[in-house]
């Protein structure tokens, strides 16, 4: 399942050539706004086992529910400008 409508499965934000899927999207993607999040919550990303998207949003963190939002939010705006 992707997160954009786009006809290209692949993730069109960064240059991974990464299909565009949660855990590209949570742990992979390289755009600079979606690093900035990382970065923003760097705690997230300190645990092991980031490489399962299961674990990593099994996490008991509560900037896990605004990393969460806050991605949602701009891959909704960043797919709607490609129309
Ligand atoms: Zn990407």
């Amino acid at each position: 399942m992707t997160w954009t409508h786009n006809t290209s499965p692949t993730c069109d934000l960064c240059n991974a050539h990464d299909v565009q899927d949660e855990q590209h999207v949570l742990l992979h993607c390289t755009h600079r706004y979606v690093v900035s999040l990382q970065k923003t919550h760097a705690s997230l990303f300190s645990s092991a086992g980031l490489n399962n998207v299961s674990t990593f949003l099994g996490q008991e963190n509560n900037k896990l529910d605004f990393f969460l939002l806050a991605l949602i939010v701009f891959y909704e705006q960043a797919s709607s400008r490609t129309y």
